[in-house]
């Protein structure tokens, strides 16, 4: 088939470029080599009726008006706000931990683990707690999380959480947050809907028979895309084991309880998907899914989840990313091929911003 543009990745990225791409007139081809469109937001229903995030929960969320109004083209929202808790000290207490929770540990006037410039995660996550808040709630989950040391991960992975000062349960204050009403997997089926999209066709295999095509956009893993010739970008993911529990309506007060003691054994998060759901299906559903997960390192890139944070792995991705600018038909986008982690919001504004370049003919692939 003649395409515009062969578009490699169904997931968020792919298919916001594609249905731009589309609707501006032009002449799309979508391949993904799973076997269903969406990519990581994609969703299944569990046999007992509960929705089930396949590669992890997914809870929208977005301050921009515009997106707000492009997602819900394709389906309407539930508005759920994600509220989380870690399990400490054999309680529930929220996450992000509230400074009513410092003060009820340590006391009214407490001081932060680390005074000065951080010059790593734990430096920078102490800066904001007292050691013992951070060794209950921090330490063992990104540790768990990442693999190594606390005080071997970037400074700036700190940013990605605060301590609340008004004990705010949400975990975001966006202005728009919810969960498409008849899930992801029918949001992108409808986003895809009129867009020629081939499955179980993986491009790096089929390379030859896409030859005549114009601009590519890949959104698979970018070392990948060149054979690991450099090395591999280490990535971490989960390990997810479900368990129906049929005589139960609930486990636990939320959909995602985080798991942060070692002692606690080595999940680094449960999840109830039903907490996640419309009260009125999910009332009259029996029983209840608990979903755990574990992190490891994955070597199938099908299980790529999320970028290492280190400056090894960024440099090594700079020169990938430095090789796929010289090849003048090519575009490699999206969290994998940008090796970035973007949430769902994220990746849609850059996937918008991107076709726009793309409809006035340039290329660019980064913000430099
Ligand atoms: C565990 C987890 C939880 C998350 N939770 C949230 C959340 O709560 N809220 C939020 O906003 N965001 C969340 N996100 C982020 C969200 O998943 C991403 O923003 C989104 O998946 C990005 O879409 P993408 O298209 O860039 O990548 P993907 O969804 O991964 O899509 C890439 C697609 O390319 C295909 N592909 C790759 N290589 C090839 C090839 N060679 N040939 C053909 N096809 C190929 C893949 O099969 C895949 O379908 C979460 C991410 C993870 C990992």
């Amino acid at each position: 088939m003649h395409a515009d543009f062969l578009i490699v990745g169904s997931g968020l990225t792919g298919s916001v470029i594609a249905r731009t791409l589309v609707d501006a007139g032009k002449k799309v081809l979508v391949l993904d080599r799973r076997a269903h469109p969406g990519g990581n937001v994609h969703d299944h229903l569990h046999e007992s009726g509960i929705w089930i995030h396949t590669y992890g929960p997914h809870y929208f969320r977005t301050n921009d008006d515009e997106q707000w109004r492009f997602v819900n083209r394709f389906g309407s929202f539930y508005k759920y706000e994600a509220a989380l808790k870690s399990w400490v000290d054999g309680n529930y207490e929220n996450w992000p931990i509230a400074a009513g929770y410092i003060r009820r540990i340590v006391g009214e006037k407490w001081e932060p683990g680390f005074k000065g410039h951080p010059a790593n995660f734990e430096e920078a996550s102490l800066a904001m707690m007292p050691r013992v808040i951070y060794e209950k709630f921090v330490k063992g989950y990104n540790e768990k999380q990442w693999g190594v040391p606390a005080h071997c991960l970037s400074a700036n992975l700190a940013r990605r959480f605060d301590v609340r000062q008004d004990d705010e349960p949400r975990l975001t204050r966006h202005k728009h947050q919810g969960i498409p009403e008849k899930g992801y997997a029918e949001l992108m089926r409808r986003m895809l809907e009129g867009i020629p999209v081939l499955l179980n066709c993986d491009y790096l295999r089929q390379r030859d028979e896409f030859k005549s095509a114009g601009l590519i956009v890949f959104t698979g893993p970018i070392d990948e895309y060149f054979g690991f010739d450099l090395g591999r970008l280490t990535y971490r993911g989960q390990q997810r084991t479900h368990q129906y529990l049929p005589e139960v309506d609930f486990a636990q007060p939320c959909g995602q309880v985080n798991n942060p003691d070692p002692a606690n054994g080595p999940h680094i998060r449960t999840l109830e998907w039903k907490h996640m759901m419309q009260p009125e299906f999910s009332s009259s559903i029996r029983g209840t899914v608990l979903t755990r997960e574990v992190t490891v390192t994955p070597e199938n890139p099908h299980n790529y989840e999320y970028p290492f944070p280190d400056e090894a792995n960024a440099r090594l991705y700079k020169k990938y990313r430095d090789r796929a600018k010289t090849i003048p038909n090519l575009l490699v986008c999206g969290r994998l091929g940008e090796y970035r982690y973007y949430g769902m919001d994220q990746a849609i504004e850059r996937a918008m911003l991107l076709a726009r370049r793309i409809l006035n003919g340039q290329k660019v692939m980064v913000e430099e």
